[in-house]
């Protein structure tokens, strides 16, 4: 065995072991562990020297999936409540395999019209689903990170413009630093983003009323008043530890009055929009400047998929073109090159799971989704009220509730001590996933609901393994 070319014709064959696999493997999904510690021992199947004989397609393909489909995180399950993970839907899923078989180079039009062509449709009908102006400009990411980037550089050019810099030419020597205000809601990865464009993640002013990071919008704008000058307003649809929102229409109100660019990360957030019964949690981000999101997560498409939405289109291109290389192709608006319009170049046709799963459950069976998962948050908070051994720390959000075990004559540091030894244990016993955090001083844990698997039955389950464990734990 060696090289690729003698093994031509076992292509759709090893193509098929993945599809005689997903049949079982998938109906495994509802009943088998999240993570399963006695698989663990198959990793070590993966190590060894580098093959100097390969093994043959066949051969390789068969192992990868005999120690992935037993080793592996089962995440895409309807039980993996930590984090904030989706799973795959059907339509999705597929989808990604096609893109695999296609594997198209998406990001210049010449060397993929059909991928431009459906990145731009699944664009249109992602305004249209958040209910984000058409005019929007907008480009398909890896990630919410990479979309929180996409929107801030977005913002960083539009700002050196106002002081009179071309920022993508000639950097950030010679300006001030960039003024960022948000709440105690910004997630981790816009400061990543701030610190990977030169900004620094410390440039972020956060203002707060309380120890659960709620904005203090009177202080915030008296700062932004004081800034006098061009500034950027990160709000946050959509915070993971209990499911909160910042009041993105202020926070719209406030970048009108002084100016202000505002960019939502809305990474899983977004899709309150997709309910009347949650869509005033997003009002206001049809005024963004900026709005980043997730696939992976609530669309249920596989990773790695995230979007960006900018307001004036240039923005993007002012601040990711490559305009100095002659081999390379210049767009125009019927050839888009979406590669100029965000952090990568090469890139695959993510595009595709997401035109699949739109195309085949429609705003309805998505509003389905999000609202059973709702639902199933209402559901989760009920129950967390009901037992004696549990405790709300916050009402439950959108799809996330934040709770703690609690146990009479314990003061919080040793309930906090309890419920993370308690949250390490869960992850050991694997029937369940969820993490903890720590919430307003406390630690909690903080099951977010995302995947479309889940029913009543794996939330009923969720409470009664923490409880199991809960008790048992000295
Ligand atoms: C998950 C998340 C992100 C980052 O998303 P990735 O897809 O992991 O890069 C950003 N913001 C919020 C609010 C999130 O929940």
């Amino acid at each position: 065995m060696g090289d690729p070319l003698e093994e031509r014709e076992s292509a759709a064959e090893a193509l098929r072991l993945v599809a005689d696999a997903a049949g079982p493997y998938l109906a495994s999904l509802s009943d088998r562990l999240v993570q399963d510690p006695a698989a663990a021992p198959l990793l070590d199947a993966l190590d060894g020297p580098l093959p100097e004989q390969g093994d043959g397609t066949l051969a390789s393909v068969r192992e990868l999936l005999r120690v992935g489909t037993g080793a592996a995180t089962h995440s895409s399950g309807p039980r993996f409540f930590h984090f904030v993970v989706g799973g795959s839907t059907p339509a999705a899923q597929a989808g990604d395999w096609v893109t695999s078989l296609l594997d198209q180079v998406a990001g210049l039009w010449p060397s993929s019209p059909f991928a431009a062509r459906v990145e731009t449709v699944v664009l249109g009908w992602l305004k249209d689903l958040f209910g984000l102006p058409a005019s929007y400009g907008g480009v398909l990411t890896p990630s919410a990170t990479l979309a929180n980037l996409t929107g801030l550089a977005a913002a960083r050019h539009w700002w050196a413009e106002r002081h009179g810099v071309d920022v993508s030419a000639d950097g950030l020597a010679g300006l001030p630093r960039l003024p960022v205000f948000s709440s105690g809601y910004v997630h981790p990865s816009s400061r990543k983003a701030l610190q990977i464009l030169g900004c620094g993640r410390d440039t972020v002013r956060v203002f707060s009323r309380d120890d659960a990071g709620r904005v203090d919008l009177a202080a915030m704008e008296a700062d932004l008043a004081a800034v006098g000058g061009p500034a950027v307003l990160i709000a946050n649809a959509g915070e993971v530890n209990a499911g909160d929102f910042d009041p993105v229409a202020d926070f719209a109100d406030l970048a009108e009055k002084y100016g202000a660019w505002l960019h939502v990360d809305g990474a899983f957030g977004l899709f309150a929009a997709l309910s009347p019964r949650t869509a005033h949690l997003v009002r206001g981000v049809e005024r963004a400047d900026s709005v980043a999101a997730d696939g992976h997560k609530w669309l249920n498409v596989p990773y790695e998929s995230g979007f960006a939405f900018v307001r004036e289109p240039r923005r993007m291109a002012q601040a990711f073109a490559m305009p100095d290389a002659a081999y390379l192709p210049v767009g125009d608006e019927a050839r888009i090159n979406y590669n100029s319009l965000g952090p990568e170049s090469s890139r695959r046709a993510r595009a595709l799971p997401i035109w699949a799963t739109l195309r085949a459950y429609g705003r309805e069976g998505h509003r389905a989704m999000i609202e059973r998962h709702h639902d199933l948050a209402l559901l989760l908070g009920k129950l967390v009220d009901e037992a004696p051994d549990l405790e709300p720390l916050a009402p439950p959000g959108l799809n996330v509730v934040c709770f703690r075990y609690r146990r009479d004559g314990l003061d919080d540091d040793r309930l906090d001590e309890l419920n993370r030894r308690l949250g390490a244990e869960l992850l050991e016993d694997g029937r369940v996933y969820a993490g903890t955090t720590v919430y307003r001083g406390r630690t909690a844990l903080r099951p977010a609901i995302v995947n479309w698997r889940t029913g009543e039955t794996d939330i009923e389950l969720l409470v009664s393994v923490v409880r199991e464990i809960g008790a048992r734990l000295d």
